[in-house]
């Protein structure tokens, strides 16, 4: 008896289909389009066993929702024709390829895996088990080499077999307690009023409607719009409140629990690696150097030396170019605006805030080129394993050593690329625990604030007291660790798992798509939130404005000033400025009027909402020793850590003062009155443990997927260093007697 079946192949781009499609129809191929868009439908005819199928090779996708016109013509198709399908995977990146099989089986067709590329896969020493995958989802998993031919015949027997059956095996994940239970609520609605339930599984509506997916709400609401209602209803209450505890959005989750149900499920028993024997004994001989007890660590400090050094020397070259750039930006706003908050605004608030968010693009993505480097090559497993031993005592992992440099444990590196790479470890509380502590280290932004405090309190010896500050971050660091995994942060450790992969060599694009693919994450997910926040702390420090009484005063004084001075004076002062040659009279006005914006500069920081707030902390901060002056400046630290210095400035009235000529400050501090070593060295314990600066407080959240973390970190650490501080001062005064 002859039969016909219709059989659509899906998969990723580059999976393999069209190889496949060619290879099953050979000439027997139509190309059309679909009706209506402008997306390829190709169609071929293959005969086996008696039947006849036809088939078509849908456009690639990732995913199954209606962002493409691809996916939507991927999705209807499969809904309308009801084929068979065969699900291309690519055995070589198995993770990335099963996303698009869990939502093929979520709308219940019949799917037939192909585990294509088995031949690369074993050369890089991937193994899969495909009966247990088949197993496991519950569809037939076929292994073939697709430009071979290999397992074809296998394929088209799995295809053919219970061809009459249309529908595939549910599939039912868990999205977490949030949205299965919305889910449940939904499919009742969907059930009860039979909404498209002809079409779809009413489950999968229900995903939709949480996933904001305008093509099935669209058809939902003019089948039956008393129900849509009711749905958008829940999934709007959804989204709400996942924003509300989790910051983000029900698709984001949706998405997270899918990869991670294909990570546990992969990673329990479907994929092991093997290795070449020859490899391995290559890496072994190598290992007996790389690892051993005392050459092996002094290897390492080179090579994680030499990615701090990667990471910063070259990302200097296009950090220049972000400066020029927004420096350029500055100039001409400052120029073709007129005076005013506008101005300050753009010039402040948005172009200095997107040139913070971008300034750290260059670091993220050499640091995660050289991590991706050291992951790739096999060598940071090295790393894990001999750091390990030492802190697993802390509760934490050997791969956090990979952040704490990254972050300033060297002394200046960035903690935002830091709490980045901690995403090498695999634990949760590991990896928490060590995202939480890496702001501690002394990254280059606090370095120059340390110096500055050194050079105006601790004048002998400052190259030791700038390493007893790195050893003092450290072990600050791993204590916190060590208590936060003993409280907040409880849970057994992940054991190290000894078996170290082969080295080998890595691939350029490998290492380029890691890099792109994370540094584009940090700009897409913390850029938005990072240049509001900088518009806030902006407005923070410029409202509320000077009474106009105030600068009225102010005013008087500079045109009382000017009055005691001729015009050529005035003249010379207005063109040269302080660069040029001026006459005694002219530098003196120059001088004077300088002294004077610097002093209605100062006010007006004090009366800003960041001045109050620096004021009201003295309550607190007095008894570590600070003023408000002081105060404020923290205050401006949260937006980076290198404002303490011009805010200090700023407040003793000295204008303007940038991070490489900190002299005239340190002189100014050493000399004022309330100041002393004793706060000098509580002032820079304070700044090392304090609340990170936003950037870092953001990726945290976004890290760890929760606000709640970057909250955390604000609060609890900013309590750490204010107890350190307090502490310091109090005894301190007491065996010194100074007041
Ligand atoms: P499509 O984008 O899914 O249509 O993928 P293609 O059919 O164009 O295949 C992408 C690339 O993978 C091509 O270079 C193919 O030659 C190659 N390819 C496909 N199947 C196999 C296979 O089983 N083994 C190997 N080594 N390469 C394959
Ligand atoms: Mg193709």
């Amino acid at each position: 008896m002859s039969m016909a079946i219709d059989v659509a192949l899906a998969g990723n781009p580059n999976s393999g289909k069209t190889t496949l499609f060619n290879k099953l129809t050979g000439a027997r191929q139509h190309v059309g389009n679909y009706p209506g868009v402008t997306v390829e439908k190709k169609e071929g005819r293959c005969r086996h066993n008696n039947t006849t199928l036809t088939i078509t090779d849908l456009p690639g996708t990732y995913s199954l929702t209606a962002f493409t016109e691809e996916e939507v013509v991927a999705r209807d198709f499969l809904i309308n024709t009801k084929p068979r399908v065969v699900n291309i995977t690519d055995a070589s990146n198995l993770e990335r390829n099963l996303y698009l099989t869990l939502q093929l089986l979520e709308i219940e067709v019949p799917v037939i895996i192909a585990l294509n590329m088995i031949d690369v896969a074993k050369q890089r020493g991937i193994q899969i088990d495909a009966k247990e995958l088949s197993r496991q989802l519950g569809v037939p998993v076929v292994p073939i080499i697709a430009r071979s031919g290999q397992g074809n015949a296998e394929l088209l027997d799995e295809a053919i077999k219970n061809a009459e059956n249309k529908q595939g095996p549910a599939i039912s994940l868990s999205y977490g307690e949030d949205i299965d239970l919305a889910l449940n609520e939904m499919e009742v609605v969907i059930k009860e009023n039979q909404v498209m339930t002809g079409t779809y599984p009413a489950r999968w509506i229900a995903l939709k409607y949480l996933e904001n997916d305008q093509q099935i709400i669209d058809k939902c609401k003019s089948e039956n719009s008393l129900s849509d209602e009711q749905l958008q209803k829940i999934a709007a209450r959804v989204e709400k409140h996942l924003q509300a505890t989790l910051g983000t959005t029900p698709e984001a989750i949706i998405a997270d629990y899918r990869y991670g149900y294909i990570k546990s499920l992969l990673h329990n028993k479907i994929i092991t690696h093997q290795y070449d024997p020859n490899r391995l004994y290559v890496s072994d001989k190598i290992d007996t150097v790389m690892t051993s007890r005392i050459v092996g660590p002094m290897i390492m400090l080179a090579i994680l030396f030499g990615l701090y050094k990667f990471t910063f020397t070259f990302s200097e070259v296009p950090i220049g170019w972000f400066e020029s750039f927004f420096s350029f930006l500055s100039d001409s706003a400052n120029i073709l605006l007129p005076d005013g908050y506008l101005k300050s605004l753009i010039v402040s608030g948005i172009i200095g805030g997107v040139g913070g968010v971008l300034g750290f693009v260059p670091i993220i993505a050499f640091m995660f080129f050289g991590i991706a480097v050291l992951e790739d090559s096999g060598y940071l497993a090295r790393v894990a394993y001999m750091m390990d031993r030492i802190l697993r005592v802390f509760g934490l992992h050997g791969s956090s050593v990979m952040s704490y440099i990254v972050s300033g444990g060297i002394a200046g590196g960035c903690a935002v690329p830091g709490v980045m790479a901690a995403r090498t470890l695999r634990s949760k509380n590991e990896r928490l625990a060590t995202i939480l502590t890496t702001p501690f280290m002394n990254c280059g932004a606090k370095l120059p604030v340390l110096a500055l405090l050194i050079a105006a309190f601790f004048e002998t010896g400052q190259s030791q007291m700038m390493f007893a500050l790195t050893l003092i971050a450290w072990l600050g660091a791993v204590l916190v660790a060590k208590f936060l995994r003993m409280t907040i942060v409880k849970g057994e450790s992940t054991p190290f798992v000894m078996e170290l992969p082969p080295y080998r060599m890595p691939t350029l694009q490998g290492l380029l798509i890691h890099t792109w693919e994370r540094t584009w994450q940090y700009v897409k997910k913390a850029g938005t939130v990072i240049l509001a926040i900088s518009v806030l702390i902006w407005t923070m420090m410029t409202f509320p404005e000077l009474p106009a009484h105030q600068k009225q005063t102010f005013e008087n004084q500079r045109q009382e000033l000017l009055a005691s001075y001729p015009s050529s004076v005035h003249n010379e002062v207005e063109k040269g400025g302080a660069t040029q040659q001026l006459s005694p009279e002219a530098l003196q006005l120059y001088g004077a009027l300088r002294s004077i914006d610097n002093m209605e500069a100062e006010k007006a920081l004090k009366n800003s909402v960041a001045g109050r707030l620096g004021t009201s902390l003295e309550v607190v901060s007095k008894y570590a020793g600070f003023d408000w002056r002081t105060n404020i400046a923290l205050v401006g630290g949260f937006a980076a850590k290198e404002i303490i210095i011009s805010t200090l400035g700023t407040a003793y009235s000295l204008g303007e003062v940038d991070t490489e000529n900190t002299g005239s400050l340190a002189k100014t501090l050493a000399k004022a009155p309330g100041w002393n070593k004793v706060v000098g060295l509580a002032l820079i314990l304070f700044v090392m443990f304090y609340a990170p600066c936003f950037v870092t407080v953001v990726c945290i959240a976004k890290e760890t997927g929760s606000w709640k973390w970057g909250l955390f970190s604000m609060a609890f650490n900013t309590f750490f260093a204010s107890t350190i501080a307090i502490t310091v001062y109090q005894v301190g005064t007491m065996l010194y007697g100074i007041q």
